[in-house]
C-alpha cells in the first residue's frame, strides 16, 4: 500500500529538500544571484545612445508622459555609469568601432536592447546601402530585440519588461560564459 508520500515522489522524482514550517515562516530564502538580479533590475541605467529618427521615440519616453524614471531607470551620458545599452537608430560602418568602444567601457554585467528596424538587421537601408550595419549583433552581443519603425514608447516600455524578467533569471556563471564565446567586432578587425 503506497502512501501520498509514495506517490509524490513517483510524480516528482526528484526530490527537493524539505523546510520545516517554523524556518519558512521565519527566514527569506534567496540565493545572491536572486538578490544581485533583483537590485540589477531595479535600477537600470541606460546610456544615451541615439543615431538616428528612432531616438526620437526614446526621447518622448524619457519625459513625464511615460515615465520612465519609475522603473528605476536614469538616462547616464557616461558609458561608465551606464548597465544598459538601447542602440536607437542606424549604425553605420563608421559609427562601429565607437559604439563598441562605448560597449567595452560599460562595466559588466551589461545589455543591450536593439531598437528598430535599422538596428535589428540595416531596415531599409540593407537593401544597397554600402555604409549600414546590417544588424547590431555583429558588433556587440543584443539582449532583447525590439522591431519597429520606429517602435513606440510603449513597445520601449514592453522590452525594458522583458529584459527585467530576462535579468530576474540571469545566472552570473552563464553570462560570463556568454561572454567569453561572442566573438566582439574589435577583437576579430584588430
Ligand atoms: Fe528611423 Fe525607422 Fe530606422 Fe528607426 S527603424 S532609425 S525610425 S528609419
Amino acid at each position: 500500500n503506497s502512501t501520498t508520500e509514495d506517490k509524490e515522489r513517483i510524480i516528482n522524482p526528484i526530490e527537493r529538500p524539505r523546510v520545516t514550517q517554523d524556518l519558512s515562516e521565519n527566514v527569506i530564502l534567496t540565493t545572491v544571484d536572486d538578490l544581485y538580479n533583483w537590485a540589477r533590475l531595479s535600477s537600470l541605467w541606460p546610456l544615451l545612445f541615439g543615431t538616428a529618427c528612432c531616438f526620437i521615440e526614446f526621447a518622448a519616453l524619457i519625459g513625464s508622459r511615460f515615465d520612465f524614471d519609475r522603473f528605476g531607470l536614469i538616462p547616464r551620458s557616461s558609458p561608465r555609469q551606464a548597465d544598459l545599452i538601447i542602440t536607437a537608430g542606424t549604425i553605420t560602418m563608421k559609427m562601429a568601432p565607437q559604439l563598441v568602444r562605448l560597449y567595452e567601457q560599460m562595466p559588466e554585467p551589461k545589455y543591450v536592447i536593439a531598437m528598430g528596424a535599422c538596428t535589428i538587421t540595416g531596415g531599409m537601408f540593407s537593401v544597397d546601402s554600402p555604409t549600414a550595419v546590417r544588424g547590431v549583433d555583429k558588433l556587440i552581443p543584443v539582449d532583447v530585440y525590439l522591431p519597429g519603425c520606429p517602435p513606440r514608447p510603449e513597445a520601449i516600455i514592453d522590452a525594458i519588461i522583458k529584459l527585467r524578467k530576462k535579468i530576474a533569471n540571469d545566472s552570473m556563471q552563464e553570462r560570463s560564459l556568454i561572454k567569453q564565446t561572442h566573438r566582439y567586432y574589435s577583437t576579430t578587425h584588430n
